[in-house]
């Protein structure tokens, strides 16, 4: 079974940035900070988590020697790349859906680290940012990521859900959610077969997992990190990977993350731009956060960059429409929003010149909006955390259109110390438990889960 390490040197995240002049020496067990500005209640059960994981053994040591890496049957030598389809699923006629992984190994012993694109088979910004980074400008004699000076061993998997992104669907081809079927089973329907096999030979075997996603068809995210903080090593790479936003929950039933952090294995998700769309700002903060943790890690060498302050929030706020037509959202997502602004306004083909305006209940960050013009009275049309501290220091971010600049969006983020970063909490609970629930699809899936549940012969 995997663990994690916090008492081993592998999850300092208090590096340095290299083009800092005077380099202070590296604090090797500096205490994890846990925000005094998070809920007491949130924040009290972060701390004891925190102080729990204290010991668990790591499973490699910086002392050992070089090894090979034992994957999916194959032994990959020290500083070596190695190119490897994987079967999504054990037939001996029909389709089994090969998908590429590269496997980076480093010269020296270090974490397992697995990247994960299209899950969902229909949200191509994690395709294309391991697509880039699988390549030559990242990989190589002196690239980011060299495995003779690597530490450690990185998977990139850009398309897991083969037969989802060949049909340019979300889901797969028996219609379910492959991020609702975690663990899986080896005997059951094809996406529990599906995620059984990832979970056994490539999740529960890494020690990090960074997930990849985009909004679902019809509503686009402004970039951010979802991770349970509760959970060590979750919090320490979710904090690593250098971006403002982060959403504190554990995930849906049956996620990938959700999962891996009940087994041990630290998971965040990535979630920038939407469905069916390239979103070049969202794919650069994925690469950017990407190389913040395997640096945070000592997995490859150089500094992290950081954000000037984090959004650390536990609920939101939901904005929506009272009246039904075709939508016009006037505050992107990513907007910097007041109490009773104008989001969006709704028209109706069948009463030209009438309009509504759909204001927002209260002042915060859109983290995410409708791109689906449709609505009907009570459709949601943006995710909101709602603001009442840190808005002077959010505005120092935002562009001319009021949109939050995210860290790596721009360039190279300047350096500066894990302590100086304020942390920023939003208060609240997910309605619905999770920060989706309200977003119509996931509850589709949720409610046929139910349903599997009830009906043995269905599983
Ligand atoms: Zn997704």
């Amino acid at each position: 079974m995997p663990s994690t390490s916090s008492s081993s040197d592998d999850d300092d995240i208090s590096g340095k940035s290299g083009s800092s002049p005077t380099r202070p020496k590296r604090r090797r067990s500096k205490p994890l900070k846990v925000s005094n500005q998070i809920p007491p209640s949130r924040r009290e059960e972060i701390e004891k988590a925190l102080e729990d994981n204290q010991g668990t053994p790591a499973r490699w040591s910086r002392k050992d020697g070089p090894k090979f890496h034992r994957f999916l049957r194959k032994r990959i030598s020290p500083g070596t790349i190695r190119q490897i389809e994987y079967d999504l699923i054990d037939v001996d006629i029909g389709e089994s859906w090969p998908i590429p992984i590269t496997v980076i190994h480093g010269a020296r012993p270090g974490p397992v680290v697995t990247l994960l694109g299209a899950i969902h088979g229909n949200e191509l910004v994690g395709p294309l940012a391991l697509t880039y980074l699988s390549g030559p400008n990242f990989i190589g004699e002196d690239k980011a990521i060299d495995p003779a000076a690597m530490a450690g061993t990185l998977r990139i998997i850009p398309v897991v859900n083969l037969p989802g992104y060949r049909r340019q669907s979300r889901y797969m081809p028996d219609g379910r959610d492959l991020n609702r079927g975690f663990p899986g089973k080896p005997d059951s329907n094809t996406t529990s077969r599906v995620a059984n096999r990832l979970w056994n030979e490539i999740i529960s075997t890494s020690d990090h997992v960074i997930d990849l996603h985009t909004a679902a068809v019809g509503r686009t995210n402004m970039p951010q990190i979802r991770a349970n903080l509760a959970h060590p090593s979750s919090n320490r790479i979710a904090r690593a990977f250098g971006i403002e936003t982060i959403l504190d929950n554990q995930g849906p039933r049956g996620s990938l993350r959700r999962v891996a952090n009940d087994a041990g294995v630290a998971a965040i998700t990535y979630e920038g731009g939407g469905s069916n769309e390239a979103d070049p700002e969202s794919v650069q903060v994925a690469i950017y956060g990407i190389l913040n943790v395997l640096r945070s890690l000592r997995a490859i060498p150089g500094y992290p960059s950081r954000p000037r302050f984090r959004i650390l929030a536990s609920g939101s706020v939901w904005v929506r429409s009272d009246q039904g037509g075709l939508l016009d959202v006037l505050t992107p997502a990513g907007s910097f929003i007041q109490e009773g602004e104008t989001v969006a306004t709704v028209t109706d083909p069948e009463r030209p010149g009438e309009n509504f305006d759909i204001l927002s209940p209260a002042r915060g960050l859109l983290i995410s909006t409708a791109t689906h013009p449709f609505v009907t009275a009570g459709t949601p049309i943006g995710h909101l955390l709602p603001m009442t501290g840190g808005t002077q220091t959010l505005r120092t971010r935002l562009d001319e259109e009021g949109c939050l600049i995210t860290s790596g969006s721009d360039g190279e983020p300047p350096w500066r110390e894990d302590d100086e970063i304020e942390d920023i909490s939003v208060e609240g609970e997910w309605s619905g438990g999770s920060p989706d629930a309200e977003w119509s699809l996931d509850e589709e899936s949720a409610a046929e889960e139910e349903a599997d549940e009830a009906d043995p012969n269905w599983i």
